[in-house]
């Protein structure tokens, strides 16, 4: 089956609204002209409304890195669904492993956030993976299991189908240690049966890699049966080699 395939580009906290600009007008010059691919740029809160307005006209579409799961209220620094879809935000990061081990953000938070965003109509780009410690005990099946279970628990299965799972083993991100070939093909063929076994589409959803994806190393996983696009830190920095990964898609 075929399957849509993503190149997302996660800026972080790196460009500020003119350094996303600069890129931007670049990125615009260049051929996209493969229908297969969707091309996500997800930058900073605070460049969303202009960025949003940049790709007004593009076939690339906006994101952003992280979502509350209330509605409205006293939360200070955080953001809603209905602010993003303001902003003409379509898809949004949660589970991040940044966001899990820096900000301390939990499996049921991510639940909670998948729900919101399933609720107000937006895409979700749902991150997991394991850690290294929890590789090398042989654990990264049921780590995996754990979060797409409580992520995924008692939501409806139809809208869950819409969304896009990311596998970005923590210790290959931003680390300049890619998983190997062969780890990604199990992994991810594992994360597919997880999805059937939750109930839902498995064939449909997108399963992403992430984890230093670079211009060297995109063709071979993106060869991958069940890779269906990237995740994207470092390398979406630069326009030339975010380019050269769309690609190799
Ligand atoms: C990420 O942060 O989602 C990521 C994969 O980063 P990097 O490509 O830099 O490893």
């Amino acid at each position: 089956m075929s399957r849509t395939r993503y190149c997302i580009a996660n800026w972080k906290m790196n460009f500020t609204l003119s350094d996303a600009e600069g890129f931007l007008a670049e990125w615009e010059n260049k051929t996209l002209n493969n229908p297969h691919i969707k091309t996500i740029f997800c930058p900073s809160f605070t460049e969303l409304f202009a960025i949003a307005d940049i790709l007004k006209t593009s076939s690339s579409q906006l994101g952003a890195q992280n979502v509350f799961y209330e509605s409205t209220g006293a939360f200070t620094g955080e953001i809603s669904c209905a602010m993003l879809k303001e902003a003409a935000c379509r898809w949004v990061i949660i589970g991040h492993s940044e966001r899990r081990s820096v900000l301390g953000e939990t499996d049921d938070m991510i639940h909670q956030k998948l729900h919101q965003l399933l609720t107000e109509d937006l895409f979700p780009i749902l991150c997991i993976g394991e850690s290294i410690d929890e590789r090398n005990a042989g654990q990264t099946k049921a780590v995996l299991e754990r979060q797409l279970n409580i992520a995924c628990e008692n939501l409806d299965s139809s809208s869950l189908n819409k969304m896009v799972v990311a596998y970005e083993p923590v210790w290959a991100i931003g680390t300049g240690k890619t998983a190997t070939t062969e780890m990604v093909a199990e992994t991810h063929e594992e994360i597919r049966n997880i999805l059937s076994i939750i109930g839902l589409n498995e064939d449909a959803i997108s399963i992403l890699y992430g984890g230093s994806v670079s211009a060297d190393n995109a063709e071979s996983l993106s060869a991958i049966e069940n890779v269906d696009g990237f995740l994207i830190g470092g390398a979406s920095l630069d326009v030339e080699k975010f380019y050269s990964i769309y690609n190799q898609l």
